[in-house]
């Protein structure tokens, strides 16, 4: 479904994202897992389009997207500041990427997200009215409006309170199954990765240093990197 092949992205002399390959199949939660400078968000950056890799494929379903501009790709990428715009009400938000579509097949499409994540009395609510968790749900609806083969969510929960974390968490679950839309999700906590993946990739100065089942990276760890960030969840 979704291939990385040799991919590679230079800053200067720095290797951000070094020889990295993956093969990631339809519906699944992939989470991202590395510290701070690892190369996690260029990544993403780079199956969205944000960046273009200095080596290496990106394919999906066999097409290679690497030449293709972002909004032209069957992907859609979720900041963690959500970047909601703060003059649009929430409705308007998520209708943002619908213009082509018509009036009231998006209005249908919108009414239908705005269920999905448990908002629908906020269709009418400013950004700047809404609680963290609101926010970030709309932002979700927002990321899911084209229909996207793949989400990447950066950091989707870094923004909020512990017990809504852990919360939040059982819901974008619930909603990927529910869709069934493959998800990439980066975060920096361990717990987090083993609460929400199908399987963890776990990163380190650029490169995948292993990728699998979260027991299975829990339990036969690698190296003793993988084994000290994933050692201490409880
Ligand atoms: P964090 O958990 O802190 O968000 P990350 O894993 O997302 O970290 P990246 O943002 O992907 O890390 O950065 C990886 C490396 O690439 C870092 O050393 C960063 O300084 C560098 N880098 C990222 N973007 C650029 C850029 N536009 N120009 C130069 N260097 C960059
Ligand atoms: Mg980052």
């Amino acid at each position: 479904f979704l291939t990385l092949q040799r991919l590679t992205k230079t800053f200067g002399t720095h290797d951000a994202v070094a020889d990295l390959s993956l093969d990631m199949p339809s519906g699944e939660i992939l989470c991202l897992l590395g510290p701070s400078g690892c190369g996690k968000s260029t990544l993403l950056r780079l199956i969205a389009g944000f960046e273009t890799p200095t080596g290496g494929a990106i394919r999906l379903d066999g097409t290679d997207l690497t030449g293709l501009a972002p909004h032209r790709r069957p992907v859609n990428m979720m900041f963690q500041s959500y970047a909601l715009f703060p003059h649009l009400s929430v409705a308007r938000n998520i209708a943002y990427g619908l213009k082509g579509l018509g009036r009231s097949a998006a209005s249908a499409r919108v009414d239908a997200l705005l269920r999905l994540v448990r908002m629908d009395e906020f269709g009418n609510r400013a950004p700047e009215t809404l609680s963290g968790g609101q926010r970030q749900r709309v932002a979700l609806a927002r990321a899911l409006a084209r229909e996207p083969k793949v989400l990447l969510l950066d950091e989707p929960l870094g923004a909020l309170d512990r017990g809504l974390r852990e919360e939040t968490q059982g819901e974008l679950r619930a909603i990927q199954r529910r869709l069934g839309t493959a998800f990439v999700i980066v975060t920096h906590d361990p717990s987090e990765a083993m609460a929400l993946a199908d399987r963890i990739g776990v990163m380190d100065k650029g490169r995948l240093v292993q990728i699998g089942r979260p027991e299975t990276l829990y339990e036969r760890p690698v190296n003793r990197f993988v084994a000290g960030l994933l050692g201490d969840v409880n």
